[in-house]
């Protein structure tokens, strides 16, 4: 997809602050440094309109990004920042929750990890979440420019396995600093939005 706008509209701290006028929602949810910014930045060929390690674990908001007058990137406060503090985590999970759970225009959630690394603690309990609340999950593994090609394969079924994805499902490769996965990425959201 060509993106021609994409603007920044709000950082939501509470659900009565999400936007009213109904277009279709691609969220995105990852550990702080995982690589969010970097990927929302690609995705919308933008240098910093996401920004990109500031605070990490700070912003306890829903930032929404307005593209093309059709949808919404949602990007979700970074979690597993280990400086956090409790009151601040239990926020996050309230907000988090109650997004997943009564947001009518969702059609998809990200959830980013990083392919270097299996999948955390964190990663596990969201995807769980997701499959809880019966959200449609695209699993995309970032910073795979960091490894050579030929380890790929194998991060991608760590993460599969770790995550417990289903046979079948696998976790789409990105790279933020390369565009690897961008066009593919763009592809499944659109998918998601009309489909
Ligand atoms: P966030 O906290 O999840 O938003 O993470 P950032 O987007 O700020 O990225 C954290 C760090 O990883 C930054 O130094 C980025 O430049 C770097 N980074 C993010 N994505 C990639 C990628 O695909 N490849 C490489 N080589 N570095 C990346």
């Amino acid at each position: 997809m060509k993106v021609t706008q994409a603007e920044f509209v709000i950082s939501a701290a509470a659900p009565h602050q999400f936007p009213q006028d109904a277009l279709p929602e691609i969220a995105l949810a990852g550990r702080s440094n995982v690589g969010k910014s970097s990927l929302i930045n690609r995705m919308l060929q933008r240098k910093s309109l996401a920004r990109t390690s500031s605070q990490p674990g700070k912003t306890q908001t829903l930032n929404y990004y307005r593209i093309n007058g059709q949808l919404y990137f949602v990007d979700f406060p970074g979690y597993g920042y280990a400086k956090v503090s409790k009151v601040q985590r239990k926020k996050w999970g309230e907000l988090i929750e109650a997004y997943l759970r009564e947001r009518e225009p969702l059609r998809l959630v990200l959830l980013i990890v990083d392919l270097r690394h299996a999948p955390t603690e964190d990663d596990c309990l969201m995807y769980d979440w997701m499959q809880h609340y019966d959200i449609p999950c695209l699993v995309v593994a970032t910073k795979a420019d960091k490894l050579p090609r030929s380890k790929w394969q194998k991060h991608i079924r760590l993460a599969q396995q770790t995550l417990g994805m289903p046979e079948g499902q696998q976790p789409l490769l990105f790279s933020s600093e390369s565009g690897l996965g961008r066009e593919e990425l763009w592809s499944y959201l659109v998918e998601a939005i009309h489909g």
